[in-house]
């Protein structure tokens, strides 16, 4: 079929050829010298060259058993997450409320961390609140350090409080390892970049001396999912960068 086709085409275009013999004769001698042309500079394209070394945003999918209010508004902000940073209020009581607040009065922009975690006094044991930063991803105002790479860069979570005094109830821990697991996975936070507030290097005893970040992180990287939404593994991710041997498992597995 497409040869002949090709044939069809062959014949028309020989029979267009001959039909215009006619016209030749009258066309003037041909010059193989040529006429002088003044060729402007063909203008090079710029090439499009990608940025690199960027990490690009990742965009969330919500598990089933995760509430809304824990994605941020489709039109928010995209914001690079590297780093989760747990605090406590170092108060008994609090909730989101009540920090706006205090927050307010220091002369912030409200309450400066992403996620508040109560402990039965203002709000519910367990109950997590998704401050209003959240939503529009606007950066924190909780691990103050000289170049602010944890306001802009950490997710802030509070604990309702004093940590000094006794460690977080089950129902708090329960929450938080459950709401870092989510934020770890959905933002490719790695395991060793799950800080306590004193491990950014601030002069604080924040989150308290007995919440146990050691702990948190190893319970979170067994809730952590094993192959993410974009069909990568997190294994790089879980593993905590202070374990030599994790390091070694991986780099064998390679
Ligand atoms: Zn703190």
């Amino acid at each position: 079929m497409a040869r002949r086709l090709i044939g069809l085409l062959l014949c028309s275009i020989v029979t267009a050829g001959c039909g215009s013999n006619s016209h030749t004769a009258s066309l003037p001698k041909p010059t193989f010298t040529g006429p002088v042309v003044n060729r402007p500079n063909t203008p090079v394209p710029t090439p499009v060259v990608q940025a690199k070394g960027t990490v690009p945003v990742f965009i969330p999918s919500r598990p089933a058993n995760v509430p809304a209010a824990w994605v941020p508004l489709a039109n928010a902000e995209k914001r690079q997450w590297t780093w989760i940073v747990v605090h406590h209020s170092a108060t008994p009581t609090g909730g989101m409320a009540a920090f706006d607040k205090a927050h307010k009065a220091k002369g912030w922009d409200g309450v400066g961390y992403h996620f508040v975690i109560g402990n039965g006094t203002d709000t519910k044991d367990g109950q997590i609140e998704v401050t209003p930063r959240w939503p529009i991803q606007k950066h924190g105002a909780h691990a103050k350090t000289p170049d602010n790479q944890y306001n802009e860069h950490g997710i802030g979570i509070c604990l309702v409080g004093n940590m000094d005094d006794h460690p977080p109830t089950a129902k708090q821990m329960a929450s938080l390892e459950k709401l870092v697991a989510y934020l770890a996975d959905t933002y490719r936070v790695k395991q060793s970049n799950i800080l306590g507030h004193k491990m950014t290097g601030k002069q604080t005893d924040c989150p308290g001396s007995m919440t146990n970040i050691a702990q948190i992180r190893s319970d979170v990287a067994k809730m952590r999912r094993a192959v993410l939404a974009d069909g990568s593994t997190n294994a790089d991710l879980t593993a905590d960068a202070t374990d030599p041997n994790a390091e070694l498992m991986q780099t064998a597995q390679r």
